[in-house]
């Protein structure tokens, strides 16, 4: 009979969805007083999550919310939206995107639309142009006709200097380069919470991907500025909520190791092959998702990057 009941209903929403289900619902997770992360699934993006296998935050002000990175995608968005809404009743003000990857930025244009101010640095903003219509087709290949109606809308305001100090509805907040994942990448650092939203400078849980046009020397050099704030939470790019010596320990170390071993074969031009193969099975960091899928390739993007220096 339950059984019955099930399949039964199954059918029913089947009929009800002619586009591809997606179930996946964020949900926002309290950090400290008014912050909020929203922590995504570690696995690939999939139709099922539109997109969101990454971290977003926000900050609830008596001006209106704060979002940090917006989505891969319109119906993404309208998914954070709908998380932040069983939060608060104050409406989205400011996005502020700490990257250019997809699942940072391509929510822009949904959150725009709704009076939303789109701020990043303008390195940020920039890549974001430079990389939209390759992050289009490869999401369109991810999410299929979910990605209908999804416009990439690099940030309007984008802010020149190396670091800038923001002032929105009665919070400071602090955007730094990171540089590491992507060109332009950065953190949001709020200094009287304690809370740092480091994009995808930090990935705990899962290993962190060194992308081709990533920087090793960047991430080692961003993560040791980050520890010195003693940040008292950090909410990474992906991965759970975190304290220091954990991001330390899955991100810190790991860019350690691939700068100062990886690194330091290929700019004493020891053979590439015979360096990944020393180093092929890490026990401090096999545990982490993804391990074996991306640990010897980015070994060989540092070494890569470290041989032409
Ligand atoms: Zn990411």
């Amino acid at each position: 009979m339950k059984r019955t009941v099930l399949i039964l209903f199954a059918a029913v929403a089947g009929l009800l969805a002619p586009v591809a289900r997606a179930d996946y619902q964020p949900k926002a997770e309290q950090v400290v007083d008014n912050v909020y992360a929203i922590v995504g699934p570690l696995g690939q993006r999939s139709a099922d999550n539109d997109g969101l296998n990454a971290n977003f935050g926000f900050i609830v002000t008596p001006g209106g919310v704060i979002l940090i990175d917006s989505g891969a995608s319109r119906l993404g968005a309208e998914k954070i939206a709908a998380a932040i809404g069983k939060v608060t009743d104050q409406p989205v003000r400011w996005v502020i995107n700490t990257g250019s990857q997809d699942h940072r930025w391509l929510g822009n244009d949904y959150f725009a639309g709704n009076g939303a101010e789109i701020i990043a640095l303008a390195r940020t903003a920039a890549t974001q142009s430079e990389y939209a219509a390759q992050h289009m087709d490869a999401m369109k290949r991810f999410l299929g006709e979910r990605m209908q109606g999804t416009k990439p809308l690099p940030a309007p305001k984008s802010l020149a200097g190396d670091s800038v100090v923001l002032e929105l509805g009665g919070e400071t907040l602090m955007l730094v380069y990171t540089d590491a994942h992507f060109p332009g990448d950065a953190w949001v650092w709020l200094p009287r919470r304690s809370v740092i939203f480091s994009g995808d400078l930090v990935f705990v849980d899962r290993m962190l991907g060194v992308l081709p046009w990533s920087s090793v020397k960047n991430g080692q050099k961003a993560f040791r500025a980050l520890a010195e704030l003693k940040p008292a939470h950090i909410v990474p790019g992906h991965g759970r909520v975190c304290d220091l010596a954990q991001a330390q320990r899955e991100s810190g170390d790991y860019y350690d190791f691939l700068a100062e071993k990886v690194g330091a074969a290929a700019r004493e031009m020891e053979p590439m092959d015979a360096t990944l193969d020393r180093y092929a099975d890490l026990p401090e960091f096999r545990q982490l998702e993804n391990y074996d899928g991306l640990h010897r390739a980015n070994m060989n993007r540092a070494f890569t990057e470290f041989e032409s220096q």
